[in-house]
């Protein structure tokens, strides 16, 4: 059933489906949680259930959705939100230039659901798609039982925060006004006053573990704990963890700290030779953020090491090679690892030429072990 499918927060959903069954389901509510904790899923899967055709119940009484009724397929259209908004930024690209510059972002697949995501350039909630809102909330629903806006991100510009300000003040019965954030505190008091917020926390690592058993197969078990444990509880980092460019970033980082110990059988042609892949290029900036990320992850991980927290290491699958890099790093040079990888990236703020740092953060590594 589809609410079972929803990973972790059984209190959390169970709470909102029984504001639901008793028909007090608040017009504003807040969805609060980290990147990938299941916000927008929540929102649309609550939507479905507020207009499913079939009404379906489970779990002692509780309303659920179908999945099959016409509602429920054109709102489950909305789940793939990057695609869906890579088609409206496309839409608005394809128009005539005076056009462009009024056409504000939305999504929607069904006509009684729209979704407001943060538009571009600026990636910010403008007031017009706000105005838009409040043009059409009070018409009441064509073919669901409830209008829905889901408000994708927090980041509201001023003037959009007051016009939905007035929304709040006055809700139409039949309307649900959903607002996602990783941080509520983002949002104006005086929104959060009116909305009713719920927090999706953290899954537990065994948890996630056991959903990407059922749901990402091809990964074996050792694949499975890693990104477990790289996913910060958050069930959709999890899901979409790209494990391939992971593991050839932590390869270029661990040759890097390793021949920093002396323990690089490649030696420093090996090493310049990674560096030297990250002079330049399009995606050049990325590409040096994932390595910058991962170095830390393993200096943190020798850091658990050292004193004697075995169990937060994080790259469980290479802990072999990590306990043996331990015992050649002590808790000053990991210490020295990490203010150098934090003078890398004000480097890089400074533009300074992406090898040329790396060299010097590589470099300096050694020269104090
Ligand atoms: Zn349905």
């Amino acid at each position: 059933m589809p609410f079972f499918d929803f990973a972790g927060n059984p209190e959390t959903i169970h709470r909102l489906r029984e504001m639901l069954a008793r028909k007090r389901f608040p017009h504003a509510v807040i969805l609060s949680g980290a990147l990938g904790s299941g916000k927008y899923t929540l929102a649309l899967m609550l939507a479905r259930a507020m207009s499913c055709l079939e009404q379906p119940s489970t779990d002692g009484g509780l309303p659920d959705f179908c999945g099959r009724c016409s509602n429920c397929i054109r709102i489950a259209q909305s789940e793939d939100l990057d695609a869906r908004f890579a088609e409206a930024v496309e839409a608005r690209e394809n128009l005539r230039d005076t056009d462009k510059k009024e056409t504000r972002l939305f999504v929607q697949t069904h006509p009684d659901v729209l979704i407001i995501p943060p538009d571009p350039p600026q990636m910010m909630i403008k007031v017009d798609q706000v105005r838009h809102v409040i043009e059409t909330i009070y018409y009441r629903p064509a073919e669901a039982r409830e209008r829905v806006y889901i408000f994708t991100s927090s980041a509201f510009m001023k003037e959009a925060a007051n016009a939905l300000l007035k929304v709040l003040e006055e809700p139409p019965e039949f309307a649900t006004i959903f607002l996602l954030t990783e941080n509520a505190g983002e949002l104006l008091p005086t929104i959060r006053s009116r909305s009713m917020t719920f927090n999706l926390g953290a899954l537990a690592v065994t948890e996630i573990e056991n959903r990407l058993a059922q749901l990402r197969p091809q990964w074996n078990a050792r694949q499975r704990a890693l990104v477990a444990r790289l996913s910060e509880g958050a069930i959709g980092r999890a899901l979409s963890f790209d494990i391939e460019s992971y593991v050839a970033a932590r390869n270029h980082a661990l040759i890097m700290l390793k021949s920093a110990l002396g323990g690089n059988e490649g030696g420093h042609a090996e090493l310049f030779k990674v560096t030297e892949s990250y002079r330049s290029g399009a995606e050049g900036r990325e590409k040096i953020d994932n390595l910058l990320r991962t170095l830390y992850a393993l200096l943190e991980d020798l850091m658990f090491l050292q004193s004697g927290a075995e169990q937060l290491v994080r790259n469980t699958d290479i802990l072999g090679e990590l306990k043996k890099m331990s015992e050649a790093a002590d808790f000053a040079w990991l210490q020295r690892a990490a203010d150098g990888l934090g003078e890398v990236e004000r480097g890089l703020r400074r533009n300074l030429l992406r090898s040329l740092s790396l060299d010097a953060f590589a470099t300096a590594l050694e020269r104090v072990s």
